[in-house]
């Protein structure tokens, strides 16, 4: 019998729970570690096991065996069927009481799912979010835990051991029941996605606009990367742009297939907005930019068939060559940047409202805000900002409301706005850019043409419509007369 004395335990032991461990053992806890095949619990403890307390197991009897109650088990397999198994096998050797952790990438109806089974079991059930790869797993990812406020407290003051600092907090807190967790990592996601994108849109405009060359590009982003933009994505997008292929001496850049792949987080997010029916139009155009971009067989044939167009350089060849009018336009591009940023998050942090209110959480959307400030992807100074909206006590509908957002897009509008047209002129694709200047747009409208769709479906469909000058439901009779009834 194995003696219990490990305070938590780590069950799948490849990239990230390899590392989540080492993390662990590093800041003072005693880990159990199994893995499925044991070779991979040997080289942990053969390479790294010097650097904490460590509990190996053979078995899963062994492994739960050496935990201390409550027993705690961070689960780390690979996604989907391996993950529902090793819940089973877990819970079939755990008792009432003890908490069972899913701290992969589950989609949060799963881990709703999951946790209903789980609490029958008389066991606790935890979907954890973990955002940072295999690095910030390491060297303190962004954590988004769920599950009762029970296995919170034993499971809180770990995780705090381990999460990322942020201005002396860590980046890790109790985001609600069951799926909130993981349905917070999914936004979270989702939100990265249009980030990347629109990144990119803003390398594209320097790049096949202006013609500057990668590590010219890659300059900027470092100057970016010292005010509002400063942020992780823009640090390492500076990094891949400098980066020089060692095979050929050419650009790294230029050597990589423009084929962007996805594992599914961000269309989840998408299929969850449509499904909430709330426009997250900036993380949707980034995943179908990704989509398009991995049609390689459909771009092929657009040129074969010679779509035609505009050509950038030659359009934006008056900006290009006059070295003013550059450092306006690239300025433009920032700007255009940092406004399409803020509705990203605005989309978001709607989504996951919305989210709250049908799953039944309680979000604290500064608490999520400040959690993101450090090992995520999407770390960023500006989570200051929105940390800071949350916390002002204010009741607002959208992030764009927020004095200070509401402020910095409108400063922003008319360089976003140039940025839009120029690049629609010249042909460069960007749908970030432009949809959610479309979006701000459509929030800002007095009236919007849905009347007219309004009308549309009521002569077709007899869907029925309102009426802005008195209450209730009425149709038209298209077919008829054309006379007005009241159907409430
Ligand atoms: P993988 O997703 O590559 O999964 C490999 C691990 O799963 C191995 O330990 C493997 O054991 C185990 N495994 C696979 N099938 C089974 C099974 N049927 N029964 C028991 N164990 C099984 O590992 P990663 O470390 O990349 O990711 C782990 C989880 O973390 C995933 O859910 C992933 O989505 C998530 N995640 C990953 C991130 C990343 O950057 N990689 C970031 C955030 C989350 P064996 O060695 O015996 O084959």
């Amino acid at each position: 019998m194995t003696e219990a004395q490990a305070n938590i335990g780590v069950v799948g032991l490849a990239a990230m729970g390899a590392s989540l461990s080492r993390n662990l053992a590093r800041h003072g806890n005693t880990v159990a570690v199994y893995n499925r095949h044991y070779s991979r619990t040997e080289t942990l403890i053969g390479e790294h096991g010097d650097e904490g307390k460590f509990v190996p197991a053979k078995t899963l009897q062994e492994f739960v065996g050496s935990l201390t109650r409550p027993r705690t088990a961070i689960i780390m397999v690979k996604a989907g069927e391996p993950t529902d198994q090793m819940i089973d096998d877990l819970a079939d050797l755990m008792e009432p009481g003890d908490i069972i952790v899913d701290a992969g990438n589950a989609y949060f109806k799963d881990t709703i799912r999951r946790e209903k089974a789980i609490r029958a079991r008389g066991l606790h059930f935890v979907g954890c979010g973990v955002s940072g790869g295999e690095e910030g797993a390491l060297l303190g990812p962004s954590m988004m835990p769920g599950g009762t406020d029970e296995s919170w407290q034993t499971l809180g003051p770990i995780l705090k051991t381990i999460a990322a600092q942020a201005e002396g907090e860590p980046c890790v807190t109790h985001i609600g029941s069951d799926g909130a967790g993981h349905f917070v990592k999914m936004v979270h996601n989702g939100i990265e996605y249009s980030d990347m994108q629109v990144i990119a849109e803003s390398y594209d405009l320097m790049r096949r606009g202006l013609g500057m060359e990668p590590g010219q590009i890659a300059d900027v982003f470092d100057e970016w990367n010292q005010g509002d933009l400063n942020s992780y994505l823009v640090q390492i997008t500076a990094e891949v742009l400098h980066h020089i292929d060692a095979a050929t001496g050419k650009p790294f850049i230029d050597i990589v297939t423009d084929q962007a792949g996805m594992k599914g987080t961000g269309t989840w997010t998408v299929q969850t907005a449509l499904d909430l029916a709330v426009p997250v139009t900036g993380i949707g155009e980034a995943v179908f930019a990704r989509g398009l971009s991995s049609s390689p067989e459909l771009r092929k044939e657009a040129e074969q068939k010679g779509l035609s167009g505009p050509e950038p350089q030659a359009i934006l060849s008056d900006l290009a060559a006059d070295p003013d009018q550059r450092k306006a336009f690239i300025e433009d591009v920032r700007q255009a940047l940092y406004a399409s940023k803020i509705v990203a998050y605005a989309q978001g942090f709607n989504e996951m409202q919305e989210g709250a209110d049908v799953y039944g959480w309680k979000l604290d959307m500064g608490a999520i805000a400040r959690i993101w400030r450090g090992g995520c992807i999407i770390r960023a100074k500006f989570l200051n900002r929105i940390s800071d909206a949350y916390a002002s006590g204010d009741e607002f509908g959208s992030l764009l409301f927020d004095p200070f957002f509401k402020k910095a897009v409108e400063d922003a509008q008319d360089a976003w706005r140039r940025v839009v047209v120029r690049a629609t002129q010249a042909g460069i694709p960007i749908p970030v850019f432009a949809s959610s200047l479309s979006y701000y747009d459509g929030l800002r409208s007095k009236r919007l043409p849905a009347a007219l769709i309004q009308g549309q479906r009521d002569l077709f469909g007899a869907h029925t419509y309102g009426r802005v000058d008195q209450p209730g439901v009425f149709h038209t009779l298209w077919a008829g007369d054309k006379s007005e009834i009241r159907q409430d």
